[in-house]
């Protein structure tokens, strides 16, 4: 029987390259590589070798028969990806070109003849896209890496933002560590650049600045109502969960019977499965102990969570919905929510998958409280109430028809955005720090020396894995550049205006 991804899937492609014959798609070459909710074994092609589980970094990976029972429906969402099987001729065609590019070799004669041993790098940030990057850095072994990171823990959502029940999403710690291990690498905790060191600083004491510091900041809502007490975004409630320093003073409020989270992205399944979970579950997890113990004498008996738009247009991705729906969590659909809405007429067979599951869901009697119940087609207009949030009014998305959603606590969950780097250029329409390809650009022009990787390079999207290859990109220009004499000698580099 072929291995499985399930949802745990970080779509680094460690596995893509560690497999024999090809099977695991899409590639980091392909199109629909880092817009793909996860990538997905070819059943038909699948030799059963087991290197994709050795190379995966987070044990998403399961030989078929040894599928849990809340993982089953995972073979079918590989097979499902290829629905026509490989003609026998063509199987296990055993490619010889999937292996890593061959890492260029950075030539003494790059670094510009002042430390012609050592090109000497800073990453700003350890979150994944810095720790990736460090990675492909530390593969020559004249680059001597430097991390800054700002708070007391390395490893930035992973450790911070992923909830605190996905332990194995949560073991791709065991490959950063491992990194972070070379001799050549060290990382700074407890060092914010602009606050403790300067950028001007770091630049003059290394030959490139790569900056890998995240997109923190939450999108704002923007309707009346948002400054109650009772309302905050889902990103204070991860950070207090997951004890982020930064959010020690985000408890919620948990002592009204029903929350409102608004938005249906993963991160608001996130907090809507926390906030509901059995709280003997949450305890061997990494939650923070205090948050274990709001929990455990929280009121809520009902979390629902409201799309703008119809199920067709969900924004949580198919893993998580499954996840969600076979697991322990209890959540529910009302099967009003969709009426009008036929997968049969949906030609993505993700998209359809999504939508047959909420059905199934919807047919399952109403479960014991607490539960999430997922509801859609609602645009929030204002959130209600005397001081604190008493409840969210509603208009139907497309029509005119008013409702009220009773809520004493409400989160806002509608996506993340990148914050200006003091003494970088910004691209405020995409909230990314501006570049190309890696390379942080002013007026068209690459400014020598500085380089950006991960949500602050590409914006808010993809999964832990998808900075492997964003981060490989802004490498090899590091490199090319270095190869090229391109970098500025530390102690030159021109300060930004
Ligand atoms: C709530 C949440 C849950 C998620 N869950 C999953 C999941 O289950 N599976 C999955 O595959 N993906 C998940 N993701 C996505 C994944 O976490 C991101 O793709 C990834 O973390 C982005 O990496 P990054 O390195 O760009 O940024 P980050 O992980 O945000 O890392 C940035 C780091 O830079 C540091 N930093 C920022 N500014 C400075 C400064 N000035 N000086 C020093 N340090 C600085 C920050 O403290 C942080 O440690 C989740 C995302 C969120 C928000």
């Amino acid at each position: 029987m072929p291995h499985v991804i399930t949802q745990a899937c970080c779509g680094d492609a460690s596995c893509v390259y560690a497999c024999p014959v090809n099977c695991i798609h899409p590639t980091p070459d392909e199109p629909d590589f880092g817009i793909s909710e996860m990538l997905y074994i070819d059943p038909s092609t699948c030799v059963d070798c087991g290197a994709c589980v050795s190379a995966c970094p987070v044990g998403a990976i399961v030989p078929g028969h040894r599928l849990p029972e809340e993982a089953a429906r995972f073979a079918d969402v590989n097979a499902g990806h290829y629905p026509d099987p490989a003609p026998t001729e063509t199987r296990f065609p055993v490619r010889t070109d999937w292996r890593l590019p061959m890492a260029p070799i950075v030539k003494p004669a790059a670094l510009g003849g002042a430390t012609p041993d050592e090109l000497r790098i800073a990453i700003v940030g350890s979150g994944p896209s810095a720790m990736y990057a460090a990675d492909e850095l530390l593969k020559h072994r004249q680059v001597r890496v430097t991390v800054y990171e700002r708070l007391p823990e390395p490893f930035g959502l992973v450790r911070f933002g992923v909830a605190p029940d996905h332990l194995s999403t949560k073991t791709v710690t065991d490959l950063f560590n491992e990194i972070a291990r070379h001799p050549n690498i060290q990382i700074l905790l407890n060092t914010e650049i602009g606050r403790d060191v300067s950028l001007d600083e770091l630049r003059s004491a290394h030959h490139a600045v790569l900056w890998a510091g995240g997109a923190p900041t939450d999108r704002p809502l923007q309707i009346p109502g948002v400054d109650r007490e009772g309302v905050q975004s889902a990103t204070s409630v991860v950070g207090w969960y997951n004890g982020h320093p930064d959010f020690a003073y985000a408890a919620p409020d948990l002592s009204a019977e029903r929350a409102v989270v608004i938005g249906n992205g993963n991160v608001a399944l996130d907090v809507a499965r926390i906030f509901t979970a059995d709280t003997d579950r949450l305890a061997p997890t990494t939650i923070d102990p205090t948050a274990l113990a709001a929990l455990r004498a929280s009121n809520l008996r009902e979390v629902v969570v409201v799309a703008r738009r119809g199920p067709e247009h969900a924004a949580f991705t198919l893993p998580e919905l499954i996840g969600l729906a076979d697991g322990p969590a209890r959540v529910w659909v009302d099967p009003a929510e969709l009426s009008g809405v036929d997968a049969t007429n949906i030609d993505d067979p993700t998209v359809a998958a999504k939508v047959n599951l909420l059905r199934e869901i919807s047919q399952r009697s109403k479960p014991a409280e607490p539960f999430i119940r997922l509801s859609f087609g609602l645009t929030p207009v204002e959130i209600l109430g005397d001081g604190h949030a008493s409840g969210v009014r509603f208009v139907k998305t497309g029509g005119d028809e008013e409702s009220v959603i009773d809520a004493g606590l409400v989160l806002t969950a509608i996506g993340y955005r990148g914050r200006p780097v003091p003494g970088l250029p910004f691209d405020d329409e995409k909230g990314t720090v501006a570049n190309v390809a890696g390379r942080v650009v002013e007026n068209g022009e690459a400014i020598p020396g500085l380089y950006v990787t991960g949500w602050i390079k590409r914006g808010p999207t993809g999964f832990i894995g998808t900075n492997k290859t964003d981060s490989g990109e802004t490498v090899a220009n590091l490199l090319a550049d270095a190869e090229a004499g391109a970098l500025p000698r530390p102690g030159t580099a021109p300060v930004p205006a």
